[in-house]
């Protein structure tokens, strides 16, 4: 990889001011790729380059055109679909077979929005009964402009095809700032639409650091609209940014999920379902299930065996064989998730893990962790650790499962487990977050929506909602009476 690491306007360019950063591997420390980081004017430029895309041509597009290139962008990535996922594994450290599955994932996103795209052609300029034959009125779906997406590092290339691709089966332009972490996928996604030949300034590609390249884009007055994913801290800067102009804004933040577990449970399949819902993706997930309820009765079985499963975890890089967990993205997120295991020490018995793994001296390594009973107002049970660490606490009475499950100021995503299926219907009814699980932890789909309540978003993605998220929608409506109009006649 070159310095010339800034896609703008359909030309790989380095930056006018911006600094070096390199791309790390966290399972050995090594750098992998120097990059150039964008900075304040290759934001504007890009977001201008964005703009004139979209009104030369892109925001006029039929959505059957768009649904073309969707599906080219898509042919392209499936070409190189193995050498993506071991990049996805070197930059972000995840086991192969999840980059593979991520890898696929993303190219699949990239189909259903061209479906999406070809669909809303027929929805297009539908009428509208307003109860007055005088007047005739249309709805149309436009493009909502110029888009600001900025993305975590948890699952890069999956990440960025959940924002771009909605956004072009929309018409829409987009300007995508990856994570400083995790860049290098993003930049596969702009070699694929250079050589698919997407029309320049359609996808603007930014790497950069949040408080430069994502400030400038989240206040950029060129933007209409912004969609962030990341921590509630850095949602919380990138909303304010979007109100000094009234940007239309979504937010995918963070959760604190609950896993409510009854005791009729049979313990070793709630126990494989536990520890997917935690420890995939390296525990580095929006969604994980990270507080453990466990009905009074079975927790001392279902606990021994967590805890025997969780040591059986196999740890290494992410590009050996039959790995199952791999390292943290990077020294800085391995040291502040050390360092939230030992500030929950003193406040709670560790079941398992909290160290690094004896055999596995450099990399940013941590046992998969679980800790018992923290009180319910330590930081290890309310804040979002994203890094392999379970809590649990034991519940005797559905109310209060549901109580305990509900008091948390993130409301993501959570799950029940229960052989009693009205039970568990009624408690995922109740389960004040954006996704329910029943009996099954963290599966997401393409076709479902996918957001938070309270303060882990606004907005939904995935499905058709995220499509919508990229939409404005108009009435053309006119007066076809008649009567010449008379405005103080009824
Ligand atoms: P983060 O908030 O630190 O960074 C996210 C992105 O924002 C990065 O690209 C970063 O460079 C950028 N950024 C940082 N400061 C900025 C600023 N001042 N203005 C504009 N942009 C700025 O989050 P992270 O550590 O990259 O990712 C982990 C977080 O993301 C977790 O909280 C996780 O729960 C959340 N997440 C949520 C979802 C979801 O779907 N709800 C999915 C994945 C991750």
């Amino acid at each position: 990889m070159n310095e010339a690491t800034l896609y703008i306007d359909g030309r790989w360019v380095t930056p006018k001011q911006g600094s070096q950063f390199s791309s790390i591997d966290p399972a050995t420390g090594e750098c992998i790729a120097a990059l150039s980081a964008a900075g304040v004017e290759d934001v504007d430029l890009a977001v201008k380059a964005a703009r004139r895309a979209f009104e030369r041509d892109w925001g006029k597009t039929r959505g059957s055109e768009r649904a073309s290139v969707l599906e080219a962008l898509a042919d392209n990535l499936e070409r190189r679909q193995q050498e993506l996922a071991v990049l996805e594994v070197r930059d972000n450290g995840k086991p192969l077979p999840e980059a593979e599955r991520d890898v696929a994932d993303a190219i699949g996103c990239f189909r259903y929005y061209a479906n999406l795209a070809r669909e809303l052609d027929e929805r297009q300029d539908q009428p509208l009964d307003v109860g007055d034959a005088r007047f005739s009125c249309r709805i149309r779906h436009e493009p909502v402009g110029v888009t600001g997406q900025i993305i975590p590092w948890n699952f890069p290339l999956l990440m960025a095809a959940r924002k771009v691709a909605p956004a072009l089966a929309a018409g829409a332009t987009c300007v995508l700032k990856p994570s400083e972490l995790t860049s290098l996928s993003a930049l596969e996604l702009g070699l694929a639409a250079s050589r698919i030949g997407l029309p320049p300034g359609v996808l603007n590609i930014v790497p950069g650091f949040g408080v430069e390249a994502g400030a400038a884009l989240a206040r950029h007055p060129g933007v209409d609209k912004l969609a962030f994913t990341g921590s509630v801290p850095t949602g919380s800067k990138v909303m304010s940014a979007a109100a000094a102009d009234i940007k239309n804004i979504s937010l995918e933040l963070g959760g604190k999920s609950a896993l409510i577990v009854f005791d009729d449970v049979d313990i070793e399949a709630a126990v494989e379902w536990i520890l997917f819902g935690i420890f995939r993706n390296q525990g580095q997930v929006c969604s994980a299930t990270s507080r453990l309820l466990v009905q009074e009765e079975i927790a001392p079985r279902l606990l021994e065996r967590l805890v025997e499963a969780a040591r059986d975890i196999r740890i290494g890089p992410g590009l050996e064989e039959g790995v199952q967990l791999g390292p943290l993205v990077s020294a800085g997120h391995y040291r502040k998730v050390m360092g939230a295991i030992d500030q929950g020490r003193p406040d709670a018995p560790l079941l398992t893990g909290g160290v690094r793994p004896r055999h596995l001296p450099r990399g940013y390594f941590v046992e998969p962790t679980i800790f018992d009973e923290p009180d319910i107002r330590s930081p290890l049970w309310r804040e979002e650790t994203f890094g392999r660490v379970l809590c649990v606490r034991r519940f005797k009475t559905e109310a209060e499962a549901l109580a305990l499950a509900n008091d948390s100021r993130y409301g993501l995503a959570a799950a029940v487990m229960s052989t009693d299926l009205e039970r568990a219907a009624r408690v995922a009814n109740g389960l004040r977050a954006g996704t329910a699980w029943v009996n099954c932890s963290p599966p997401t789909f393409t076709q479902a929506p996918w957001g938070g309540m309270k303060q882990s978003g606004i907005g939904r993605e995935l499905g058709r909602w995220g499509l919508e998220n990229y939409l404005a929608l108009k009435q053309v409506t006119q007066y076809c009476g008649d009567e010449p109009w008379r405005w103080h006649l009824k």
